[in-house]
C-alpha cells in the first residue's frame, strides 16, 4: 500500500495528536482510555471529514470540477467542511439538507455548522425527511452539467473509497505513533455512521496486519444495516489500495445500541458522557457522533469490557453543532 499514489490536497493539520485521558481513565476505573485527537484536523474547527477531502477534493480537482455538490442533515459536521475545503481551493460549493429532525429549534436551524456553512459562502438547500438525497444531488449534477458548469457530488458524509483513503492513512498514521510511544493499543472505539471512518480504519489496519480490532458505535442505524454497510466499503477501500480481500468479516464490529429515539436525538448517556469529558479532561465532543460514541464506550466499560486494555478513542470532531443543541445540554 502506498498511498502517495493517490491524488491528495493538503488540508489536514496531520498528525493529530494522540493523548492520554487520565482523570477519565481513574473517573471509571476501567482501562487505560487514549483519545486520538482527529478534532484537531484544522479545517474551520476540525473532524474527521477533513481527513476524507483531502482526497476526495484532489479527486474533484483532478477532473477538473468548479462545483463540489454533498448532502446532509442540517449541522452536518460534513457539510461544514467540505464548504471550508471549497473554499479553500476555490469551488463553488452546493449543500443539500435533509431535515431529520422533527420541530427542530432556531438554533439546530441557523446556529453551529449552519452559521459556518454560510461563513463559507455554501448555497443551502432544505428538503423533508426521507428525500431520495442521492437523486437529489445527481438532478442538480445534471442541471450544472447542462448549464456548461462541472460539478463534482461527494456522498453524504464523504463514504466512497475515496473519501476512506482518509482513513486508511488515519491508521498508518496511528500505528506509527503507538511504535513511537511504546504504546501497545488493544482497541479502537469510535462513532460511525455514514461507515467512510471505521471503512478505512479496517482497511489500513488489516493491510498492515496491525491486528488492532476496531468497535464503531452507531449514531443511525441498527446493526444489521451498519455492518455490512462498513464491510462493503472496508472491502472496496482495500481493493483500492491493492490489498483485496484483507478484511474478513469479523473484522468489522459495530455496537448500535446507543442510537436512543434516532439519528440526532440527544440522549441521556450523550449528554453525561459530553459533562465528564468537559468537566474531567477540558475536551469538547459533539452531540450527534462523538458524545453518543463515548457513551456507548463509557457505559460497557461500566459492565465491564475491556479491562486491562489500552483502549484509543477517535475523536472523529463536530464540537461546533454544540452550538445547534444549546437549549438540550445544560
Ligand atoms: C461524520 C461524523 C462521524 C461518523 O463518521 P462516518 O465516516 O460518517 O462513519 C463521527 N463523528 C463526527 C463528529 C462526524 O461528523
Amino acid at each position: 500500500m502506498h498511498l502517495a499514489r493517490f491524488p491528495r490536497t493538503r488540508l489536514a493539520h496531520l498528525p493529530t495528536p494522540l493523548e492520554p485521558m487520565p482523570r477519565l481513565s481513574e473517573a471509571l476505573g476501567g482501562p487505560n482510555l487514549y483519545v486520538k485527537r482527529d478534532d484537531c484536523t484544522g479545517l474551520a474547527s476540525g473532524g474527521n471529514k477533513t481527513r476524507k477531502l483531502e482526497f476526495l477534493i484532489a479527486d474533484a480537482l483532478q477532473q477538473g470540477a468548479d462545483t463540489v455538490i454533498t448532502q446532509g442533515a442540517v449541522q452536518s459536521n460534513h457539510a461544514r467542511q467540505t464548504a471550508a475545503a471549497a473554499a479553500r481551493v476555490g469551488l463553488a460549493c452546493e449543500l443539500h439538507f435533509e431535515n431529520r429532525i422533527i420541530d427542530p429549534d432556531e438554533d439546530y436551524l441557523n446556529s453551529g455548522n449552519v452559521f459556518l456553512d454560510r461563513m463559507f459562502d455554501a448555497n443551502i438547500q432544505h428538503h423533508p425527511r426521507g428525500a431520495d438525497m442521492n437523486a437529489i444531488m445527481e438532478a442538480q449534477a445534471e442541471e450544472l452539467r447542462s448549464a456548461g458548469r462541472k460539478p463534482y457530488v461527494i456522498p453524504g458524509g464523504g463514504s466512497n473509497p475515496v473519501g476512506a483513503l482518509g482513513y486508511v492513512n488515519c491508521a498508518i498514521e496511528l500505528l506509527t505513533q503507538a511504535n513511537d510511544m511504546g504504546l501497545k493499543i488493544d482497541r479502537v472505539v469510535h462513532a460511525t455512521g455514514s461507515a467512510g471512518t471505521q471503512a478505512g480504519l479496517v482497511a489500513g489496519l488489516c493491510a498492515t496486519n496491525a491486528n488492532i480490532p476496531v468497535l464503531g458505535i452507531g449514531v443511525n442505524a441498527p446493526e444489521d444495516v451498519q455492518v455490512p454497510r462498513v464491510y462493503d466499503l472496508a472491502c472496496a477501500t482495500a481493493e483500492l489500495i491493492g490489498a483485496p480481500g484483507c478484511v474478513r468479516e469479523q473484522d468489522v464490529v459495530a455496537n448500535c445500541n446507543y442510537i436512543g429515539d434516532g439519528y440526532g436525538i440527544p440522549t441521556e448517556g450523550m449528554k453525561e458522557a459530553l459533562l465528564m469529558l468537559a468537566r474531567l479532561e477540558g475536551l469538547l465532543f459533539d452531540p450527534v457522533y462523538s458524545g453518543k460514541g463515548l457513551a456507548g464506550m463509557i457505559d460497557m466499560i461500566r459492565q465491564g469490557e475491556f479491562q486491562g486494555e489500552n483502549v484509543v478513542f477517535l475523536h472523529t470532531g463536530g464540537s461546533a453543532a454544540l452550538f445547534g443543541y444549546l437549549d438540550e445540554l445544560l
